[in-house]
C-alpha cells in the first residue's frame, strides 16, 4: 500500500481493509513515500512525521504492517525499486500494489513502469463516482496484458482525502472522525499543516 500519507486518514485504512477482503490478502504493508518523485516538498510533512502517523494509525490492525524502505532510501521513492525489493525478498507470493486510481492513471510516466507490472498486480482505489472509463483510457498506452493486472476497487470512504484534512486544519475545523484519534493528537502536538499550503 503506497502513498504519501500526508496525513494518513480513514479513507486509506478502509481501502487497505477492503483490498485485503476483496483480494484475500494475508497482510497489507503500508509504505509511506520518503521523497515522492512527482511532488514539491512544500506542504509535505517530513517523512518521519508521516511514517509515525502511519504507525499510530495502523497499530490496532493485526493484518497491517509498516515499511521504512522508502523513508530510508536516498533519492526519489520510485515504486519500481520498492516492488523489486519486496519481490526479491520473496518471489513465491503474489504481490499487489495498492494505491489511488488517480495516481495509477499516471503510471505510464513513472520510473520503469514495465518493472512495476512484472513484480506486482495493481489495485487502483477510487472514490465513489470515479469513472471506470478513465482507467480504461490507459489501455492504449499500456496494452491489454498490463491492463489485466490493474484491478479497480471503489471505496466510498475515499470521499475523505489528505487535502481535505489539511484544508480543515488550516481553517481551524475539526478533523475528528476523518483520522484516527492518535493521528489527530499527533498532528496537534506537532503543530502540523497549520502554516499554509
Ligand atoms: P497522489 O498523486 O498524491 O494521489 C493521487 C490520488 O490517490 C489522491 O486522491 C490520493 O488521495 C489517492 N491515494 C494516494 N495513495 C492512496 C492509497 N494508498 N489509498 C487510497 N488512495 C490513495 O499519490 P501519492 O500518495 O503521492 O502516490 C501514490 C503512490 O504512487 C505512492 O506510493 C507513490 O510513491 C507512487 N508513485 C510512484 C511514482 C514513481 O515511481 N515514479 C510516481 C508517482 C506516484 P490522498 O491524497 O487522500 O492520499
Amino acid at each position: 500500500m503506497g502513498g504519501t500519507f500526508n496525513p494518513i486518514h480513514y479513507g486509506h485504512l478502509v481501502t487497505a481493509e477492503a483490498a485485503r477482503d476483496a483480494f484475500h490478502l494475508d497482510r497489507v504493508i503500508f509504505i509511506p513515500s520518503g521523497h515522492p518523485p512527482h511532488k514539491a516538498e512544500a506542504g509535505l510533512a517530513s517523512a518521519e512525521h508521516r511514517y509515525l502517523m502511519t504507525f499510530l494509525a495502523i497499530a490496532p490492525n493485526v493484518h497491517f504492517e509498516l515499511s521504512r524502505v522508502e523513508i530510508e532510501r536516498q533519492g526519489p521513492s520510485y515504486t519500481s525499486e520498492t516492488l523489486r525489493l519486496f519481490y526479491e525478498q520473496d518471489d513465491s507470493v503474489d504481490w499487489f500494489f495498492i494505491t489511488g486510481a488517480d495516481a495509477i492513471f499516471e503510471i505510464a510516466s513513472w520510473h520503469y513502469p514495465e518493472n512495476i507490472f512484472r513484480y506486482a498486480e495493481l489495485i487502483a482505489a477510487s472514490r465513489p463516482g470515479y469513472s471506470l472509463s478513465r482507467l480504461q483510457a490507459l489501455t492504449e498506452q499500456l496494452g491489454d496484458d498490463r491492463m489485466r493486472r490493474i484491478h479497480q476497487l471503489e471505496v466510498p470512504a475515499l470521499a475523505i482525502s489528505s487535502s481535505l484534512v489539511r484544508d480543515r486544519i488550516q481553517s481551524g475545523l475539526s478533523i475528528k472522525y476523518l483520522v484516527p484519534d492518535a493521528v489527530e493528537q499527533y498532528i496537534a502536538k506537532n503543530v502540523l499543516y497549520q502554516g499554509g499550503p
